[in-house]
């Protein structure tokens, strides 16, 4: 077995370093305290040049891995999280559009992607339908040429800063999960409302409200129907990146709690000196490894692209959100009473890392993922593909 990155990978990643160091680290606290747009983070991200990472290079950018975006985000989210969702949430809006998109819709959305100009999301979510992907209840109903579309969705990432939102409604209600067709509403073309509100870790969450909306039939993504596909399909390539956005907040925790049990003195000697301590921090270290190497395998077997990854994939983003939780709270415990003051770091990353544990599939939904494919293959299957 072969466990070492490509020359190109090692590269992406000391890009990614640097350009995390030099550009978003001197304001990553200040980042991260606000979630605001217009302090100066997302400017730089768009002109890094790595939203290239989220295009294919027919159309301008470096091509997808599923690797790379993984050592982008573990590398983004070890600074900021902030840096980090600003980068996510263009893969995340404009993945469907490269896997179902027609050549005209791709070459019209893709290339503005490159450097920010437009900025895409992805909105599935319903205030009644969240893990229940096949229970949403907007529609599409086909008007001449347009579809008119119905509906309200929540957790939609910037929508007052987004151009472009992939958009999953119903155009045969009585289908169920058959009937979930996918739109790219252009918001040069269509209209509708929109509110955000603040979240516990400060990042703003938007709901859009579709009333009477009309999309061109030209926007239809796939065909009508495939919207459950499609969404899922986006799932599996996006969960292990998740797991790597966490692996980046527990490394980021394990070196605070490193750097402040080594300064810190107690009892004639440093914290660091307990041997208490060097299980917490030995603990943490291989919790972190144990997620990276699910993280990378679930990564590596999506671009090998033999088969959707759709149980590694969910193992990966249901390890490394939970062990990277118990490495944040471990590393806030390991500072004592500082490590709960208002907008240290360690106290942001507490408050950062609960989401990921909920967002792309509750840590309940990957384990029902990972039993149900565990009970899909033969009685001794279940090790064939470690
Ligand atoms: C920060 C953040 C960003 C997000 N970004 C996006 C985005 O960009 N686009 C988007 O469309 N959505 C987004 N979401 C929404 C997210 O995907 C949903 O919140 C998530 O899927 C859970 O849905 P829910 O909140 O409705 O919870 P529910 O589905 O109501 O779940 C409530 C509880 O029930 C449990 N549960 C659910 N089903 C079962 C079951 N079968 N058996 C046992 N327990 C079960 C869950 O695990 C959970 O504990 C985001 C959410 C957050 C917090």
């Amino acid at each position: 077995m072969d466990f070492t990155f490509s020359a190109d990978q090692v590269q992406l990643r000391l890009k990614a370093r640097a350009f995390a160091e030099r550009e978003i680290a001197p304001m990553a606290d200040e980042l991260d305290a606000a979630y605001d747009y217009h302090a100066g983070g997302v400017e730089r991200i768009k002109r890094s040049g790595l939203y290239a990472y989220v295009v294919p290079e027919a159309y301008g950018g470096k091509g997808i891995s599923s690797v790379n975006l993984c050592i982008l985000r573990e590398e983004l989210a070890k600074v900021s999280t902030f840096a980090d969702e600003v980068f996510v949430m263009q893969g995340l809006g404009s993945n469907p559009i490269v896997r179902f998109g027609n050549e005209a819709q791709k070459r019209k959305y893709l290339p503005p992607l490159l450097d920010g100009s437009r900025m895409a999301n992805f909105c599935l979510t319903e205030p009644a339908a969240g893990s229940d992907v096949a229970g949403i209840e907007a529609t599409a109903r086909r008007e001449g040429n347009d579809y008119v579309l119905n509906g309200r969705k929540c957790y939609v990432s910037k929508p007052e800063h987004t151009d472009i939102s992939v958009v999953f409604a119903k155009t045969r209600p009585e289908a169920g999960a058959k009937g979930i067709s996918a739109f790219i509403v252009d918001r040069e073309q269509s209209s509708y409302g929109v509110k955000t509100e603040k979240l516990m870790f400060e990042g703003d969450i938007g709901e859009i409200t579709l009333r009477d909306t009309r999309v061109p039939v030209e926007n239809l993504l796939g065909e009508e129907g495939q919207g459950m596909g499609i969404a899922l399909g986006n799932l599996d390539i996006y969960r292990p990146t998740v797991g790597a956005a966490a692996l980046g907040m527990g490394r980021r925790a394990l070196s605070l709690a490193l750097d402040h049990a080594r300064n810190r003195r107690m009892f004639r000697q440093a914290l660091v000196d307990f041997q208490v301590t060097r299980f917490k921090l030995a603990q943490m270290k291989v919790e972190l490894d144990a997620a990276s190497l699910l993280i990378y395998r679930a990564a590596w077997m999506a671009d090998q692209s033999r088969e959707r990854p759709t149980m590694e994939a969910s193992i990966a983003k249901y390890f490394a959100t939970e062990a990277a939780q118990r490495v944040v709270d471990q590393s806030l415990q390991l500072h004592g009473g500082i490590g709960i003051h208002k907008r240290s770091r360690i106290e942001h990353l507490y408050r950062a890392i609960r989401a990921l544990r909920i967002y792309e599939g509750t840590s309940e939904i990957q384990l029902l993922v990972i039993g149900r494919e565990l009970l899909r293959g033969g009685t001794l299957e279940h090790d064939d593909r470690l």
